[in-house]
Parts: structure tokens; sequence; C-alpha cells
């Protein structure tokens, strides 16, 4: 994986309009700061390579490294990535009550790996009245307190750095696509430290189209509502085309056509819409309200799976076929979608004059998504 520096960040990421404010440069030294959702370098720094581009999921992501890291074989370009196994699930009789975005797959999922001793702690996205808010979670009630889908981005990964600096360890990240990638990429280990100790123990993955600007929506919202009454937020699936503000004892409904031009450019550019890399993903159920989509793609997620239904955290059902072709038919379309943009901007393998790339792909995947 190409490292280079700080400044490099900052004028091929940062000036490129590339960030996404994941927060994954963020926490490891003063200068790096998110607040509203816009990430920005307090100071200029000379670092020559820096963990802040070695963990950006928009700088040189090597998708072949990272597939033969973590998955132990070459990228294959395949839209929703490995799947071993698909449920319809939702949180099983013995989840404690709680307000979920879904079914509470999710914080299932966390709550038995903190119950079992798997993960110490839970990197998640509560909120404040600022918006989104990075949490370290070691106690099942933050997890509750964390549930329900916040759809601004957010800078969750600064709460792995602080993590990560005060020696938390093992692990669980619950994070959007771009933050699975920026986790995974950062789990290869790019700058090659040999007192390198992977920290992660556990990565669940949100599936996700595109994330919405935190200032922008806020404004948008203010002026139709009083926010502080905003207890939660759905974008239910297509046909609706709508985002359902939840103000506790009624909802407003907005078109989604007003709230689209709140998508930061950099989600158009992102080809992940099922969170690839994580051991598990988790979306909305289609035509079955209060249920997920769940996805495991590895062993650990296998076994996680297993141990919280048997411990009745987890319900787990059949998922009907036509859900999953409708899904990798969504996730084939926002891949390419995103490829196709990133060529035209000369993002994709070929370099600017400095040679930044922000994804590189074997140009054989690269061909064979493009003609798909
Ligand atoms: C920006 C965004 C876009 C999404 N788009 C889609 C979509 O197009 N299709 C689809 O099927 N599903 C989408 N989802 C996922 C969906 O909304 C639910 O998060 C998912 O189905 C899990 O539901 P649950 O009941 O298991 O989650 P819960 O048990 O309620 O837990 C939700 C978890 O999400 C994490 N989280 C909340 N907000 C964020 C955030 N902004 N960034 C990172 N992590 C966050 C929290 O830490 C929490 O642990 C999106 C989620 C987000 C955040």
């Amino acid at each position: 994986m190409r490292v280079l520096g700080p400044t490099e960040l900052v004028e091929h990421v940062h000036k490129r309009g590339l960030c996404v404010g994941c927060g994954a440069c963020v926490g490891l030294c003063p200068y790096f700061l998110n607040y509203k959702g816009r990430t920005v370098q307090l100071f200029p720094c000379t670092l020559i390579q820096g963990h802040c581009f070695a963990a950006c999921p928009k700088a040189e992501v090597d998708l072949d490294e990272i597939s033969r890291h973590h998955r132990q074989r070459p990228y294959n370009g395949a839209p929703m990535g490995d799947v071993e196994e698909a449920f319809a699930a939702k949180a099983g009789p013995k989840m404690p009550a709680g307000s979920f975005q879904g079914g509470g797959v999710v914080s299932a999922l966390l709550i038995y790996a903190l119950q079992e001793g798997l993960i110490k702690a839970a990197i998640l996205t509560g909120k404040d009245e600022n918006g989104p808010t990075p949490r370290i979670a070691s106690h099942p009630e933050e997890i509750l307190e964390c549930a329900t889908s916040k759809f601004t981005v957010a800078p969750t990964l600064a709460a792995f750095n602080r993590a990560v600096s005060e020696q938390i360890s093992p692990l669980g990240v619950v994070g959007t696509p771009c933050q699975m990638t920026a986790v995974a990429k950062w789990r290869t280990n790019p700058l090659n430290r040999d007192a390198f100790a992977d920290p992660v123990a556990l990565t669940i993955g949100v599936f996700c189209n595109w994330g919405l600007d935190q200032r922008q929506l806020h404004s948008f919202l203010a002026e139709r509502m009083d926010l502080s009454r905003i207890r939660g937020m759905d974008i239910p699936p297509p046909p609706a085309n709508v985002l359902v503000v939840d103000l506790g004892k009624e909802t407003i409904t907005l078109p989604l056509d007003e709230i689209k031009p709140f998508i930061p450019e950099t989600c158009h550019l992102c080809p992940d819409m099922t969170s690839e890399w994580a051991d598990l993903s988790v979306g909305m159920l289609e035509g079955r309200p209060g249920w997920n989509t769940l996805l495991v793609r590895t062993q650990r997620g296998k076994d996680l799976a297993a141990g919280a239904t048997a411990a009745g955290l987890l319900k787990t059902d059949p998922v009907p076929e036509s859900n999953l072709v409708h899904l990798g038919e969504a996730a084939k379309s926002k891949q390419k979608r995103a490829f196709m943009n990133m060529n035209k901007r000369g993002l994709l393998n070929a370099s600017d004059k400095n040679g930044t790339a922000l994804l590189r792909v074997p140009p054989d995947v690269v061909r064979s998504i493009l003609e798909a």
C-alpha cells in the first residue's frame, strides 16, 4: 500500500473534495479535527508518511492488497464481496428492549460479543445536539444508546484512534462501507511497523448507498422543525423516495429529492454498498419491516451469528432469494457508477501528476466492472 504524508492527504484528498469525514485521520495528532462533519487540518505537518494517510479510505486504497490480507485471495470485484451465509434476522427474545433502526441485529451481535468477552469495547456512533458522535462503548447500555442510524456521515473512527492510543482491545468496530475500508486498510499495517498488533476482533458494516452532509441537512431540517424534537430518521426502501423524521408524537415525511443535494460528491465515488470488508454486514430487509438482512462473510462472523442465536440474542430466518437478487443488483449498480465516476476524474489506478489514486484495482477487474 502506498503511504504518503499529511501534506498529500490535504492536497490530494481534502482539496479534491474526496474527504468523507470518517474520522480515520482524527485524534492521531493534534492537527486534524472534525467539526460538524467537516475534517480540517489546523497546522501544516512535514511528516513524509503518516498514519492519517495510511488509514484514509480515499487515498491509495489497494483493493487487491486488502483482499489478499483479509480474504487470502486476489480482489475479484464481486459487487457484494464474499458472502458465506445470508439471513433475515432480528434481535432475539433475550435482547434488552431498545430503539433500533431495523431489527436491532447490529446491537444484538455487539451485546453478545461483549457478554462473551470477544470484545472489550465497541467503536460506535452516538449522537448529541451537534450531530453524530464517535463513541467507545464497553457496556450493553452504551450499545443501546448508540442504536439507530444517523444518516449524516460521521467521524466514528476518531473513537477507534482514541481506543488504539488507550490500548483498549480487543475491539469491535461498526461503520459504513468507507469506515470499514479504512479499518481494513489500517489493519494491513500499511506503515510496516514491527510492533504492529491488530486490536480489532470484530467488524460489523452497515449497508450504505450514501450519507448526507451534516451541516446542510441540519440547516434544511431546522427550517422545518425543532431539531431537539428529532428522535430518529428512516429512509424506507424504494419506491417510497422519502426521508421520514420521527419527532416522537408525530412524523414528518420529506421528499428524498430535496435531500439528495446534501449527498457529498465523494459518496458517488464509493463502490461498496454492503461493507464488503467487514466480518458481518447488516442492512434493512425489504418487504419485512422490523427485520434486517444479515450477510456473514468470515468464520468469525459465522461463529458470532451462531453464538448470538444460541444465546437467544438473535433470531434468524431464511432470506428470500428475490431479496438477495435485488440487493446484488443494487450493489452492482453502485459499484459500476462509482467506477465510472472515478475513471472520469482520473482517480482509478491512473495517477495524477503526484501519483495518487483514490483506488487501486487490477486492470482486468476494472475492465470487467466497467463492461458489466
Ligand atoms: C448513512 C447510512 C446509510 C444507510 N443506507 C442504507 C441503505 O441504503 N440500505 C440499507 O439496507 N441500509 C442502510 N443503512 C443501514 C441501516 O440504516 C441500519 O443501520 C442497519 O440495517 C442496521 O440496523 P439495526 O437495527 O441492526 O441497527 P441498530 O441495532 O439500531 O444499530 C445501528 C448501528 O449503526 C451505527 N451507526 C449509526 N449511524 C452511523 C453512521 N452515520 N455511521 C456509522 N455507523 C453508524 C451505530 O453505531 C449502531 O451501532 C444505512 C446506514 C447509515 C448509517
